[in-house]
C-alpha cells in the first residue's frame, strides 16, 4: 500500500509543500515565497496564477528532494490562507481580478454599512462571523460590482468564485473538480454553518449568484484526482490553515485548544458536534467534517503576540534578535511590577475595542530593558489567557491543556509563563508543522492511510510539556492587575481623559 502523504501548504506570504510518511514524520519540504501587491492603502492582492505556479513548482520540488516516485504518494492534503477570494472564468480558467487577500480592507465601507442596516445578527446567527471585511462575501460583492461585466457573466454561469483550496484544487485537477470543504466555506458569511449549506437569504442579501459557488464536500474527502506531478494522486484533505493546526495538534476532542504563536497569536477550540454561539467575542466556525460527523470551534484572535517582540527589536532596537528575549527576560526574577498591553492596532477577543492603544504602566526608576521584555512575553500570555477564559465561558467546556505551535514557541520562558499565567500544562509537540501534518492526517484519513483519528492521536510526540508553578492567588492578583493595564489602555483610546 502507498505509505506517503503530500501537504501542500499554501500560505499568505509562501507557497510551501512538505512529504510526511504514514508516521507523520517528514521527508521532505520545499517552500516559494511569493509576490505581495499593495496597489493603495489598507489593499492586499495576489496573483492567483502565481499562487499556483509556486504552489506545483514547489510540490515538484518536494518530491524530487524525497526520492520517492510520485505514484509512492497516496493523497494530497491542502491548506491554506482563509477567506482570501479568487473568481475565474468557467471556460478558460483565467482568474478575472487579483485575489483579494484575508487582510485587504477594501470593504471596510460596505461593512459598516451592512452594519447600520441591522444584518449583524442575522449573519452571526448563520454564519457565527462578526461583520468585518476579512471574510470574503464582502470582497466577492466588490468584484462583481467593480469588475467591467462581471455581475452579468456570473449570472449567465460564465465565472467561478473559490477560495485558495478551491483555486488549488480546479487547477490541480485541470477544470474537473470546483470544490471545497466547510472550513474554508465558513470564513466566507455566505455559509449557514448549523445546516452545511450556501445560504439562500444571504446569496440574495450580497447578491451573489448560486451557480458560481464551489460544491461543499467533506475536509477528509474525495476532490478528485491530479495527474500533473507525474502520477494520477488523488486530492483527499483539505481544511483551511487554522483549522487544519488544529487537527494536526491532534485537538479531536471537545475543550481541546492550540494556540500558534506568529505575528498575532490564533487559538481555537474545538467544541464538538454543535456550534456554539458566543457571548464573549468569539467566532464560531467548522473546525471539519468527516464523513457526517462535523467538528466545530471556537476561534479568537490576538492582534499583536510575537509581532510585540518584532517592536523590541526593530521599533525600540533593545533586541538584537527575537530568541534573545528569553536570556534576557531569565535576567529578572519578575517584570518588577511593569505590564505591557501591546495594542498598537488595538485589541481583539475578548475587548474588541479598535481604538485602545498600546500601554505601559508600573514603570519605577528601577526599570529595566529587561523588565520590559519580560512585561512583553508576559503580555503575550496574558492576552492567551483571555481569549481561553471567554471560550471555557462560552464552551461550558473543561480545557485540560493548552497546544502550542508557531516561531515564538521556541522560547521555553513564555512557555513556562504562559503556565503559570494560565494555570494549565502548556504542550509543545515534536512537530513544529502542525498546519501541513493537519492536512496530511485529514487526506491520510480519507484514504485509508490511517484508520481513525484515535490511531492519529498515537502519532503524536511531544517535546515538552511545562507545569505550573504559580499559587493560584498569586495568579489572581496578577490577572487582576493585567486587567487593570488593558482597561488604562481602552480608557486613553477612548479620549476621555
Ligand atoms: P508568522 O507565521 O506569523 O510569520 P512565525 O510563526 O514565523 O510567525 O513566528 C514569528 C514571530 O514569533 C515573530 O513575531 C517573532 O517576533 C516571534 N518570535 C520568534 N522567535 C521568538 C522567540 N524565541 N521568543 C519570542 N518571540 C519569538
Amino acid at each position: 500500500m502507498k505509505q506517503y502523504l503530500l501537504a501542500l501548504d499554501q500560505g499568505t506570504t509562501s507557497s510551501r509543500a512538505i512529504i510526511f510518511d504514514r508516521h507523520g514524520q517528514t521527508l521532505a519540504k520545499a517552500a516559494r515565497e511569493f509576490t505581495q501587491y499593495f496597489p493603495r492603502e489598507g489593499w492586499v492582492e495576489h496573483d492567483a496564477t502565481e499562487i499556483f505556479e509556486s504552489q506545483l513548482a514547489v510540490a515538484r520540488e518536494a518530491l524530487a528532494k524525497s526520492g520517492l516516485s510520485p505514484a509512492d504518494i497516496a493523497a494530497i492534503g491542502i491548506t491554506n490562507q482563509r477567506e482570501t477570494t479568487i473568481v475565474w472564468e468557467k471556460a478558460t480558467g483565467k482568474p478575472i481580478c487579483p485575489a483579494i487577500v484575508w487582510q485587504c480592507r477594501r470593504t471596510e465601507e460596505a461593512c459598516a454599512s451592512l452594519r447600520r442596516s441591522g444584518a449583524a445578527d442575522l449573519i452571526r446567527e448563520k454564519t457565527g462571523l462578526a461583520i468585518d471585511p476579512y471574510f470574503s462575501a464582502t470582497k466577492l460583492a466588490w468584484i462583481l460590482q467593480n469588475v467591467p461585466g462581471a455581475r452579468e457573466r456570473a449570472k449567465r454561469g460564465e465565472l467561478l468564485f473559490g477560495t485558495v483550496d478551491c483555486w488549488l484544487i480546479y487547477n490541480l485537477t485541470e477544470g474537473r473538480v470546483h470544490a471545497t470543504d466547510p472550513s474554508n466555506a465558513a470564513r466566507t458569511m455566505l455559509f449557514n454553518i448549523h445546516t452545511l449549506t450556501w445560504d439562500e437569504e444571504l446569496l440574495q442579501l450580497f447578491d451573489i449568484p448560486a451557480a458560481m459557488l464551489p460544491e461543499v464536500r467533506p475536509s477528509a474527502g474525495s476532490f478528485g484526482e491530479t495527474t500533473l506531478l507525474g502520477a494520477s494522486i488523488p486530492i483527499a484533505g483539505v481544511a483551511g490553515d487554522q483549522q487544519a493546526a488544529l487537527f494536526g495538534q491532534c485537538c479531536f476532542a471537545p475543550g481541546s485548544v492550540k494556540n500558534t504563536y506568529g505575528t498575532g497569536g490564533f487559538l481555537l477550540m474545538n467544541t464538538g458536534s454543535q456550534p456554539v454561539a458566543s457571548k464573549g467575542g468569539l467566532l464560531t466556525t467548522v473546525g471539519w467534517q468527516i464523513g457526517h460527523e462535523v467538528s466545530y470551534v471556537l476561534e479568537g484572535s490576538v492582534f499583536i503576540c510575537g509581532a510585540a517582540i518584532q517592536w523590541l527589536r526593530d521599533g525600540l532596537g533593545i533586541l538584537p534578535t527575537a530568541a534573545e528575549s528569553e536570556a534576557l527576560a531569565a535576567s529578572v526574577p519578575d517584570t518588577g511590577g511593569v505590564y505591557f498591553v501591546p495594542a498598537f492596532v488595538g485589541l481583539g477577543t475578548p475587548y474588541w475595542d479598535p481604538r485602545a492603544r498600546g500601554t505601559i504602566v508600573g514603570l519605577s526608576r528601577g526599570t529595566t530593558k529587561a523588565h520590559l521584555v519580560r512585561a512583553t512575553l508576559e503580555a503575550m500570555a496574558y492576552q492567551t489567557v483571555d481569549v481561553v477564559d471567554a471560550m471555557r465561558q462560552d464552551a461550558g467546556l473543561d480545557v485540560p491543556l493548552l497546544r502550542v505551535d508557531g516561531g515564538a514557541t521556541a522560547n521555553n520562558l513564555l512557555l513556562s509563563l504562559q503556565s503559570d499565567l494560565l494555570g494549565l500544562p502548556i504542550l509543545r509537540p515534536a512537530t513544529v508543522e502542525t498546519t501541513a501534518l493537519g492536512a496530511a492526517y485529514l487526506a491520510g484519513l480519507s484514504v485509508g492511510v490511517f484508520e481513525s483519528k484515535e490511531e492519529i492521536a498515537t502519532l503524536s510526540r511531544t517535546d515538552r510539556i511545562f507545569e505550573p508553578t504559580l499559587p493560584e492567588g498569586d495568579r489572581a492578583a496578577r490577572l487582576a492587575k493585567w486587567r487593570r493595564a488593558v482597561k488604562a489602555a481602552i480608557y486613553f483610546g477612548s479620549g476621555e481623559i
